[in-house]
């Protein structure tokens, strides 16, 4: 039984393993559609057109700004990222579930715009291990390493806005949570309701 598509969110601070939990679980969940942001931060060298973002430049994002054309938009760290309205709404009107993967001042622009959204929180087991994963994926000069870190900190203290709080220990796991939160999701009272209504509408034989 299928009911409508679930808006999650998946927030965090920076190295904690964001984009890694979420590409195996959007590979894991046949149901759940990946969100493709875009951004005016440069592509990394194994990132991809369309895949990891749309790349464009600052004048272009105004512009889709100033259109209407962003669900929401963020500045991190001196760029513009912003997820762009026209999937979401056609993939949730389909009956999909719609993940963003987004930082916390756009999570708390679509709480306030769909209050059924689902803001999970993803930390990493200590601030030590975030910083030696993003050392490790080497995408960063040391400067905007600092910046990131530095960022995460304040990020943190955002954690109380979230629905769900899920430590990113080992990504196995860390999907695992994710899975089973929006498996319960969807079997809130709100979502469960027309179905229920579908069961007293059919007669018992004896009527
Ligand atoms: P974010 O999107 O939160 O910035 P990434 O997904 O890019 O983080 O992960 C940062 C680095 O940490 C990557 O090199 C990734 O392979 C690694 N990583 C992610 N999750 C884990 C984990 N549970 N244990 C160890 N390394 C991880
Ligand atoms: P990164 O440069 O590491 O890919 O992303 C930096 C931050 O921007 C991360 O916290 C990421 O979740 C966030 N981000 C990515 N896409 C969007 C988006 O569309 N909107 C907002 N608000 N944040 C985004």
């Amino acid at each position: 039984m299928i009911n409508e598509g679930k808006l999650l969110v998946v927030s965090g601070p920076s190295g904690t393993g964001k984009s890694t939990v979420v590409k195996l679980l959007v590979e894991k969940l046949d149901r759940l559609c990946l969100s493709v942001s875009a951004t005016t931060r440069p592509p990394r060298e194994s990132e991809l057109e369309g895949r990891e973002y749309y790349f464009v430049d600052h004048t272009e994002f105004e512009r889709r700004i100033a259109c209407g054309e962003m669900l929401e938009y963020a500045s991190y760290n001196g760029n513009y990222y912003g997820t762009p309205r026209d999937k979401v709404e056609e993939w949730l009107g389909q009956g999909f579930d719609v993940l963003l993967e987004i930082e916390v001042q756009g999570a708390k622009k679509i709480k306030d715009q769909r209050a059924d959204a689902v803001l999970i929180f993803l930390i990493p087991p200590s601030m030590e291990e975030a910083e030696a994963r993003l050392r490790g994926r080497r995408s960063e000069s040391e400067e905007t390493l600092q910046k990131r870190l530095a960022i995460a900190r304040q990020e943190l203290e955002q954690a109380q806005y979230y629905d769900y709080i899920v430590v990113n220990e080992t990504v196995e796991q860390a999907v695992e949570d994710i899975r089973s939160i929006l498996r319960a999701e969807h079997l809130r009272y709100a979502g469960m309701k027309p179905f229920i209504a579908g069961l007293k509408a059919v007669p018992n034989s004896a009527e």
